[in-house]
């Protein structure tokens, strides 16, 4: 394959990952540029040092691998398409790979740039748990918000992240799941929908936020008033119908928008902070109906009641979703997600990410899900991506490195602990 041989490019002495001990317990800590640009000194190397110090707030992930991929589902694994990469491609040449090649792969401790089928014995020779560690470690991630609704089953839990990390993790509830399995289990759908909002609270006593898939299951183009009972218990038992009929728990999924409009305002009254899927993601979504501009008369109806909304990715609408962080004062948004999957080119949408919201409105945040080398590739790109942002302006005097600092304290930690009321140290 194109990518089985070394890149052997001449040493880079701003390499962040040549110096990458495979114990580094802060991000890409063991060098001072996680741009990766060749300014030893001046206030460009400051704003580089400063970003490769910071401890990120991850504030939506999930779980990294329970156990070892093989080959063809590592591949897989490196792209939102839930398709298998079809014999002729080689899933490492893709923005991501190259990534995963050039930042991943000192940490396995193989040269940057290392080929396909180097890195994929190296990974298979250290077993899941040993990569795992090493990577989410050096990412320099403080704390997780560990999203628990998807695959669970493949994944560590919260509580296995974080001994692997060895930093806390919190969880964020999907709202979806905890009404499927209830609906399965209720007996009669009348007492699921009953039910619910009870249930949820419950669920959610120790959770951080919640997470809504109102993007994957029907698009933001939906009526946005709450929907009244008998509608919802309508649409719960045609729900309920089109599953397997075994009422064994397992079978239900929501998609109906009046459900889904019923699960959103339930989170709504929870009072939870509400994440929502926005732009793209694996094929089950229209990405034309993700837009959340689509979601305004959504987002003004919630506005009297104080709940924050959190659009997640938002790519390729991240500038829509810039202009809702600053015209409604509820509203922030990440470019998640995105940041791996545009890989060499991450920077740029991150600096789209910076034009339009304020500051205070935007976050960190990795979307991983899966193998670890996205828990870190997301931490690291971001690093990367405000550096040549916030280096530059600050190279031409546009601000001071002080004020670039802060800027990036903002986004990578502060803005999130304060909108989940995230306590204790960085
Ligand atoms: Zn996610």
């Amino acid at each position: 394959m194109s990518t089985d041989r070394p890149d052997q490019g001449p040493h880079d002495p701003h390499d962040p990952s040549g110096s990458h001990g495979p114990s580094g317990s802060h991000g890409p800590s063991g060098s001072h540029d996680p741009s990766g640009s060749h300014r030893p000194s001046g206030p460009y190397a400051e704003v580089a040092a400063a970003l490769a110090a910071l401890p990120l707030l991850d504030h939506h992930v999930h779980g990294a691998l329970r156990s070892q991929p093989d080959r063809a589902r590592f591949e897989q694994m490196l792209s939102e398409s839930d398709r298998p990469v079809p014999a002729w491609m080689n899933g490492f040449d893709s923005q991501v790979g190259l990534a995963v090649r050039r930042w991943c792969a000192p940490l396995l401790d193989l040269e940057p740039r290392a080929g396909a089928d180097a890195y994929v014995a190296r990974r298979q020779e250290l077993g899941e748990a040993e990569v795992t560690r090493r990577l989410l470690t050096a990412s320099g991630v403080g704390r997780y918000l560990v999203e628990t609704g998807f695959a669970a089953e493949e994944i560590l839990t919260p509580a296995q992240m974080s001994a692997s990390s060895g930093v806390p993790a919190d969880e964020v509830v999907r709202l979806e799941t905890v009404f499927e399995r209830l609906l399965t289990s209720a007996g009669s759908v009348e007492s699921a929908v009953r039910r619910y909002p009870e249930v949820l609270a419950e669920r959610t006593a120790n959770a951080a936020g919640l997470k809504s898939v109102v993007a994957y299951r029907c698009g933001f183009d939906f009526d946005p008033a709450p929907p009244s009972r008998a509608d919802v218990v309508r649409a719960a038992g045609r729900t309920l119908a089109a599953g397997d009929g075994a009422g064994d728990g397992a079978s239900a999924r929501v998609d109906d928008p009046v459900l889904l409009r019923f699960l959103l305002w339930s989170g709504v009254d929870r009072g939870l902070p509400l994440q929502l899927h926005s732009g793209y993601g694996d094929p089950d979504l229209d990405l034309h109906r993700c837009d959340p501009l689509l979601l305004t008369d959504f987002i003004r109806r919630v506005e009297p009641r104080g709940v924050d909304l959190l659009l997640l990715h938002c790519y390729p609408f991240h500038r829509n979703a810039g202009y809702l962080a600053q015209a409604f004062p509820h509203v922030y948004f990440d470019v998640g997600l995105a940041t791996n999957y545009t890989g060499l080119r991450s920077h740029a949408v991150i600096a789209e990410s910076l034009e339009l919201a304020p500051f205070g409105k935007i976050l960190f945040s990795s979307d991983a899900w899966g193998p670890a080398e996205l828990h870190f590739l997301g931490a690291h790109l971001w690093r990367r991506g405000m550096t040549r942002a916030l280096g530059r302006w600050v190279e031409d005097a546009e601000l001071g490195t002080r004020d670039a600092t802060r800027i990036a304290a903002m986004i990578g930690w502060e803005n999130a602990a304060r909108v989940y009321g995230v306590e204790g140290d960085r």
